[in-house]
């Protein structure tokens, strides 16, 4: 095909599920490419000689040699080449905000719509098992070593991956009683359907990886205990899961929650009801998966309090897009100051107009209060969706460095911890991030415990 023959393709669109259909279940969105489609997206990669979207995509997969064997039929080959470098595929496709990463980097976004990289991939995913083929590599002998790895979200699941292939026997503990960290009890299911993450983990136990769910290092069982069984190495992969406070009047009413503390309820399958109207504070994906959650647990008034503007959220444009054709209402350039209530309940919230001013250490306006443009909005329950601490009862006992802002503080070419027989990545090192992040630096600190178990580091 002539190059201009590819510009004039416009970027292909996936099937999705109607506002209307998919507020009142939980039932996956986006329905993915069909083959005739995939192929004719494919056929938009220019193959550019310094691609862009390599660059961009934090597991740096070789997109455009995945794409090109896609062209060519060869959708077995482009899956392994993306299995060279991804642990996660079928997350990744789905839930990576493409938009900042490998899309942000396509030459054709600078001038109209990047290729659809995700879709593509999950294209590719998605045949694969369509077609049960195996989607792992055979498990390499047993070297006798082991790794106990704390943790079962994308940065631990990718130490298993990587240490299993390489013949290292892995035991993942998980203080919950499920698997795969924010990927179960944060992202919700109609972004990422359930079986998904169970077919990474039945991967995994194939491989001999053991899990045991259930127990919290650091309280029910120590670092040294699990040191003292044997384990070469350990890797923390415990992610972000303290959230933060308001610290504003009134956040200990009743009908105040805390944005990851409430999706993990719903995930667990606790009954929450947040009643009709709903205040959700935060602009980034967990402010938004709450409301998208809250409405489809029966809330019909569910709004985003947002201090900036549209432009500066930090959550994916695809996201804001499906959340507003839902019926969730942004209120922009607003914050809390206070939380009003009786008899220890909730009963409505304060607010202040904000104004944009110069840009802050994040490079974004520095939202400012209005002085006297305070207002009330009615509210059953105001959910704070303001970003997550690390929960550092892991390493009790243990003295290990952190950094002021709580995490981990690691040798960034290999993420030992200050305990050299510790390796740390994700959320708890990074702070809350991504998929692709926490799994990048699972597949790091999985070569630097193979190293360490060598006496190489
Ligand atoms: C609501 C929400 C939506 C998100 N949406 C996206 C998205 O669309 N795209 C994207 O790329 N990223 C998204 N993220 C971020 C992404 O999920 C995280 O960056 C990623 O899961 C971090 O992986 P991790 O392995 O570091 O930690 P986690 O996934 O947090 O896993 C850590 C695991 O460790 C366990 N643990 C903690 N303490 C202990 C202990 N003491 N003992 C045993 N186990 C312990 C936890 O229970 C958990 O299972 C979202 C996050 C949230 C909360």
């Amino acid at each position: 095909m002539k190059p201009k023959e590819r510009m004039a393709i416009p970027r292909q669109k996936p099937r999705e599920l109607s506002a209307e259909e998919r507020k009142t279940n939980f039932n996956e969105i986006i329905s993915g490419f069909d083959e005739k489609t995939a192929k004719l997206e494919a056929e938009r990669c220019l193959q550019c000689k310094k691609p862009g979207c390599i660059q961009g995509c934090p597991l740096h997969n070789d997109i455009p040699a995945f794409i090109k064997l896609l062209r060519e039929d060869k959708v077995e080959e482009a899956y392994w080449i993306i299995r060279r470098t991804s642990s996660l595929p079928a997350v990744c496709s789905r839930v990576c905000p493409q938009e900042f990463q490998c899309e942000g980097g396509c030459i054709r976004g600078k001038k109209g719509e990047p290729v659809a990289i995700g879709l593509l991939e999950r294209f590719v995913v998605d045949w694969m098992v369509g077609h049960s083929k195996n989607l792992m590599e055979p498990c390499a002998l047993p070297t006798g070593q082991k790794v106990a790895i704390v943790g079962s979200g994308p940065a631990g699941m990718t130490v298993a991956y990587n240490l299993a292939h390489r013949g290292i026997k892995c035991t993942i503990y998980d203080n919950l009683p499920v698997l795969g960290g924010m990927l179960s009890v944060g992202i919700p299911p109609f972004r990422l359907p359930r079986d998904i993450i169970k077919a990474e983990f039945d991967a995994l136990k194939s491989c001999g990886v053991e899990i045991i769910d259930g127990i919290a290092i650091g309280k029910d069982k120590t670092l040294e205990e699990l040191k003292d069984e044997d384990y070469g190495a350990v890797f923390l992969g415990v992610g972000a899961h303290e959230s933060r406070k308001l610290g504003i009047p009134g956040e200990e009413l009743v009908g105040v929650l805390h944005g990851v503390d409430y999706l993990r309820d719903v995930n667990l399958g606790k009954e929450v009801d947040l009643g009709r109207r709903v205040v959700v504070v935060g602009g980034g994906n967990v402010a938004i998966d709450v409301a998208r959650t809250a409405l489809r647990l029966g809330s019909t008034d569910v709004f985003i309090l947002y201090r900036r503007t549209r432009k500066e959220m930090p959550a994916s444009g695809s996201e804001i897009h499906h959340m507003e054709e839902e019926g969730v209402r942004l209120e922009f350039l607003a914050a809390p100051v206070a939380v009003h209530g009786e008899n220890g309940r909730l009963k409505k919230i304060e607010c202040i107009r904000m104004e944009l001013g110069e840009p802050d250490e994040s490079g974004r306006r520095r939202p400012m209060p209005v002085e006297g443009s305070n207002f009330f909005i009615d509210a059953d329950a105001v959910v704070a969706a303001i970003s997550q601490r690390v929960d550092p009862t892991v390493v009790h006992g243990i003295d290990i460095k952190r950094t002021p802002w709580g995490t981990f503080e690691v040798n960034p070419e290999t993420l030992q911890t200050s305990v050299p027989w510790i390796f740390a990545g994700g959320d708890d090192v990074l702070g809350p991030q991504t998929v692709a992040k926490a799994a990048y630096q699972g597949r790091i600190a999985s070569e630097s415990i193979s190293r360490f178990l060598n006496g190489e580091l």
